[in-house]
């Protein structure tokens, strides 16, 4: 992000002088309606800020991976699988992923979920789950519910 100005202004969840672009690159990892834009991304920090939006209904994609995440809600409500666990989400509460968990954002029906995510900006690869992982994590209450919803 080198020359970019010291202030990029907001306005409707898009900031200025930063692309809107799609959630991800790799090839047949199952998600829906999910956009990403990379707000800082800064070597010498070791992390890369970035702001994703999921529309109403959709979902980013079920991963685990070695790298944590730090995540602030900023608009709209949503679910989000952690590990075993599914919880509610809304504006500015955190969500800390933890590495090698399973987790997932839903957006609400009818309203986008919005936040900003830290990660390192070197970083392994997403696993994606296999069937007797699903298995495994349906087993939990709620879990189910949470990876059948379309
Ligand atoms: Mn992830």
């Amino acid at each position: 992000m080198t020359g970019q100005k010291p202030v990029r202004r907001f306005q409707d969840f898009r900031w200025e002088a930063t692309d809107l672009l799609a959630y991800r690159q790799d090839d047949g990892v199952p998600f829906k309606d999910v956009t990403r834009q990379l707000l800082f991304q800064a070597p010498d920090l070791l992390g890369e800020l970035r702001y994703f939006e999921v529309a109403p209904d959709g979902h980013s994609s079920l991963e685990r991976h070695d790298h944590r995440h730090a995540v602030v809600i900023l608009r709209g409500r949503g679910r989000c699988l952690v590990g075993e666990q599914v919880f509610d989400v809304g504006p500015l509460d955190l969500v800390d992923i933890p590495p090698l968990v399973w987790h997932q954002f839903r957006a609400t029906e009818g309203e986008s979920l919005g936040f900003l995510c830290l990660v390192n900006v070197e970083r392994d690869k997403a696993q994606l789950p296999d069937e007797s992982d699903l298995a495994k994590l349906s087993t939990h209450p709620g879990v189910g519910d949470f990876l059948r919803a379309k």
